[in-house]
């Protein structure tokens, strides 16, 4: 079991008030709160060694490169990569994705070639592959989903053929919560010889991910949903297959040698770094590793878990909800998305924001995933290390006051 009163104390913005009432946070899977732990590397950082990476032949440009360098070893151990060559610094989950579309997917893909998409995917796992899709002549295909919200396995298979190039699945969807068996799905699409990209955003800071245990040939992720600062995220790649690509950015850092019109480029992993990078993100990233290391992976997922089941049991009771994905005693991810009737989820939120409790509400990024859901919109709760069941009793007591309200404005 977590620790969870000794994790807040790590928390300083927890200690907070909003509106006058104790700041609860269930907006985690938008951006995650950071610790102390985290945030001492970033000063530790500027105010003792900043410095550009690679270039420099001085104390502090050594210990920064030094620092980056093992920032990327932590991360490539956090995830089970082979090493430090897979892994690839960039912005985030959404950059990651964009750099196997440009580098991998444009100069592959031609026409007849198809891409094997779910109608769950985030708008930054989706809008890549449409770009894709318009400048090649592949086409896109979904897999439909089971009534609450899983990936059909049937309609997978008889998507998956010769003329699938990639399959790209979110690993944790956003706004369901359901966990895809990911691990089957790429050894599926490796039979008819498709790669297959995982969108990691919502799963690498919840549970133990393992590459080489999935086998997927990339996985993207972001910093900022795992404790760590906005602004830095990974891209994992198989070496055979990003040694095969070409650059996604060009400029400084990626290059070998340089002559008026031509260049050669770097080895793995600077190839794909072009310009200097956030050199204090990704040491940061590294501390996020060890403090969830520290907690244990498997404890954190299992802390989400329970948060979520109290969440789907609590909600239940109120009348006129609606909960989406699926339900109490199937795995998911640490999040619950529901309706209220006759409240829509903006005024949900705003009403919550009162009482000083932050949920999200809207499209989540996952404009096709609600139109399947027959909704415009949803409200969402979701949960980290620092949450507790106390906090969903307060946001199931804000919930009620919403309804009183509303019935009482609409009598
Ligand atoms: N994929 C999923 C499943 C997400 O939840 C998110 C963030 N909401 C992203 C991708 C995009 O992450 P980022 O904005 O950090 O690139």
């Amino acid at each position: 079991m977590l620790d969870v009163e000794g994790i807040r104390n790590d928390f300083p913005i927890l200690a907070r008030q909003v509106h006058g009432k104790p700041l609860v946070y269930l907006d985690s899977a938008a951006t995650s709160q950071k610790p102390r732990q985290v945030l001492e590397t970033l000063r530790e950082y500027y105010e003792e060694y900043n410095s550009n990476v690679h270039r420099g032949i001085h104390a502090l440009a050594e210990k920064a490169t030094e620092r980056y360098e093992a920032a990327r070893e932590r991360v490539a151990r956090f995830i089970g990569a082979a090493g430090p060559q897979n892994i690839i610094f960039t912005r985030n989950t959404t950059e990651a994705i964009n750099l196997v579309a440009y580098a991998w997917a444009r100069p592959r893909l031609h026409e007849g070639d198809e891409i094997l998409l779910t109608p769950m995917e985030h708008h930054s796992n989706l809008i890549p592959w449409q770009l894709v899709a318009r400048s090649t002549g592949a086409r896109l295909r979904y897999v439909q989903l089971t009534p609450d919200g899983r990936i059909d396995w049937t309609s997978f298979l008889a998507l998956l053929g010769p003329k699938t190039r990639l399959v790209a699945v979110t690993h944790v969807s956003n706004v369901l919560g359901t966990i895809n068996p990911v691990r089957e799905m790429v050894a599926a699409a490796h039979r008819v010889g498709a790669l297959v990209l995982v969108d990691g955003a919502q799963s690498v800071p919840h549970m133990p991910v393992d590459v080489r245990e999935l086998d997927c040939d990339f996985l993207a992720f972001s910093g900022h949903k795992m404790l760590a600062p906005t602004g830095i995220g990974v891209l994992y790649g198989k070496e055979e297959v990003l040694e095969e690509m070409e650059p996604f950015l060009g400029g400084g850092e990626m290059i070998g040698e340089v002559t008026l019109e031509s260049a050669t480029w770097r080895e793995l992993p600077w190839k794909f770094e072009a310009g200097t990078p956030n050199i204090a993100g990704a040491i940061a990233l590294a501390a996020a590793c060890d403090y969830l290391d520290a907690l244990g992976r498997e404890e954190v997922y299992r802390h989400g878990l329970e948060l979520a089941e109290y969440a789907l049991r609590r909600l239940q009771e109120i009348d006129g909800v609606t909960l989406y994905g699926p339900g109490p005693g199937v795995a998911r991810g640490a999040l619950v998305a529901f309706t209220m009737k006759g409240i829509h989820p903006h005024d949900i939120s705003t009403i919550l924001d009162q009482d000083g409790i932050a949920i999200r509400a809207g499209h989540h990024c996952a404009q096709p995933l609600h139109r399947w859901l027959n909704v415009p919109a949803t409200a969402r709760a979701s949960f980290y290390i620092y949450n507790t069941c106390g906090d969903i009793d307060s946001l199931v007591q804000s919930l009620y006051r919403a309804r009183e309200y509303f019935e009482y404005v609409l009598r």
